[in-house]
């Protein structure tokens, strides 16, 4: 999981840079990397940690730019270290390339591979790299695709990559003078294309374009390769597919609530989520206690659903990162206590309703109710907005293996005894479907184990 964000014909694109990938902070704290153009030439930094703590004002001194693209970055394929943080930057016949990437490829070993025996050298352990090797590589113009005279000579290239690579990628491409937004035919990522006057700025999520002042211009389509330099912007569409999988873990996790992506405002779905819920859901309880952050907007869904009152039970540390990011189980468990606190002054002799978006591993949910508990709580009914997640993710969100999943070790009860709550229940798939605007357009095979392409390379997965 990643965020990406790009900025094209502005004085200062560095800085855009700078606060639009730090509104992204939420998709990725492993590492950060800006790369620059001033139309002449392409400058990178990259650094590991958070953009506030990595990058400083003196590194954006001195690099100043017309355009540019950037990244945080959360491992799902390749090693985690700074050596694969994005942008990547390539050196290719039309010069100086740069690129971001969010998703994940299903057929980057076998590609690899073939290129490899090719005499290829590659530099890095993440599939982003093929966007660049395979630049050099080929041509290919589909057939009915009509190319703008300004486009002849870059896209037969672009589109060759495109034709090898199957997966999940939304994408920027920095040139020194133009600058390409790429969508996968399927969609599985989101992408977004915002603008200030004759500036055009792309973002994962529309949060991005907030934090500038931006206005929100339209989502890039899936299958889309828009192209903007000073000419203008020129949109194509090379490969078609009937079939659209988009994410639907960025509406139920993922993005920020503010934000607008795959055609949803995110705050509507989470918060009908609770709602859908709070209407599936037979308990007798006193309160509604959400697990912030994500918990938050169900449980205002649920609560006003059930005309219980919504109460502040636990409370978040705003000084920690996320808890699943930590590599193993005992600094996890750690973080969860780093990051919330109970509040017994809502909780003592209270039975309580708590609203978490997913349960993945079990760990986040049973500190809870042993939180609660400890403050006095006297009923704890776990209730999950989402089903349980049986299936892996190979298209860019970072899940665990099919046994790590607690759904696939243990039934409905043994679940309940192993976080050690009064009752738990989850969203059923059909109340989470009917929570987005457009439910055949998306994935949901974490839930439902419904694949919407098939998977060549499981073992490029870290986790
Ligand atoms: P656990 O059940 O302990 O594995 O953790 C589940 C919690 O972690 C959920 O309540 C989410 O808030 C969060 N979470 C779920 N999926 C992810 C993910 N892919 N990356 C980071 N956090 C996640």
């Amino acid at each position: 999981m990643c965020g990406i964000f790009g900025v094209f014909n502005a004085e200062h694109a560095e800085r855009y840079a700078f606060y639009g990938i730090y509104a992204l902070q939420h998709r990725g704290q492993e590492s950060v990397g800006i790369a620059v153009s001033d139309f002449e030439s392409i400058k990178l930094i990259r650094k590991a940690g958070l953009v506030l703590e990595a990058i400083r004002k003196e590194d954006l001194n001195g690099f100043f730019g017309y355009s540019a693209i950037a990244h945080v970055r959360y491992s799902t394929a390749g090693d985690p270290g700074a050596t694969n943080s994005q942008p990547l930057l390539g050196e290719t016949s039309l010069g100086k390339v740069a690129v971001v990437h969010n998703g994940n490829l299903v057929n980057y070993l076998s590609l690899r591979k073939e290129l490899e025996d090719k005499g290829k050298r590659f530099f890095y352990t993440s599939d982003t790299e093929l966007f660049l090797t395979l630049l050099e590589e080929g041509e290919f113009i589909p057939e009915g695709v009509e190319l703008h005279p300004l486009d002849r000579e870059l896209l037969p290239k672009v589109f060759y990559v495109l034709s090898r690579v199957r997966g999940a990628y939304s994408l920027l491409y920095l040139f020194k003078d133009k600058m390409l937004a790429i969508r996968d035919p399927m969609g599985f990522r989101p992408l977004l294309m915002g603008r200030i006057k004759d500036t055009f700025l792309f973002a994962s999520e529309s949060c991005a374009f907030d934090i500038l002042q931006a206005e929100l211009w339209r989502e890039i389509k899936p299958g889309e390769v828009l192209v903007v330099d000073k000419q203008g912007i020129r949109s194509y569409f090379p490969f078609k597919s009937n079939k659209k999988a988009m994410c639907i873990f960025e509406l139920v996790y993922f993005s920020k609530p503010e934000s607008f992506v795959f055609d949803n405002w995110v705050y509507r779905v989470r918060k009908r989520m609770g709602e859908l819920l709070a209407y599936e859901d037979q308990v007798s309880a006193d309160i509604v206690v959400p697990v912030p952050d994500s918990g938050l907007v169900p449980a205002i869904g649920y609560s006003q659903a059930k005309g219980l009152p919504l109460e502040l039970g636990l409370i978040r540390n705003h000084y920690v990162g996320r808890s699943f990011i930590e590599p193993t189980q005992e600094l996890r468990d750690i973080k969860v206590l780093m990051k919330l606190n109970s509040n017994r002054a809502v909780l003592e002799g209270k039975r309580v309703v708590v609203i978490d978006d997913s349960l993945v591993r079990g760990t986040t949910s049973k500190k809870i109710v042993g939180m609660l508990k400890r403050a006095g709580a006297k009923e704890i009914h776990m209730r999950i907005v989402s089903p349980p997640v049986v299936g892996p993710c190979y298209f860019g969100i970072d899940t665990p293996t099919r046994d790590e999943l607690i759904a696939n070790r243990m039934n409905l009860e043994d679940i309940r005894s192993f976080i050690g709550a009064d009752s738990l229940k989850y969203l059923s798939l059909e109340g989470l479907r009917s929570a987005v605007e457009n439910p055949q357009d998306f994935c949901d095979a974490c839930f439902s184990n419904l694949y919407p392409l098939e998977v060549e390379d499981t073992a490029l997965r870290i986790r």
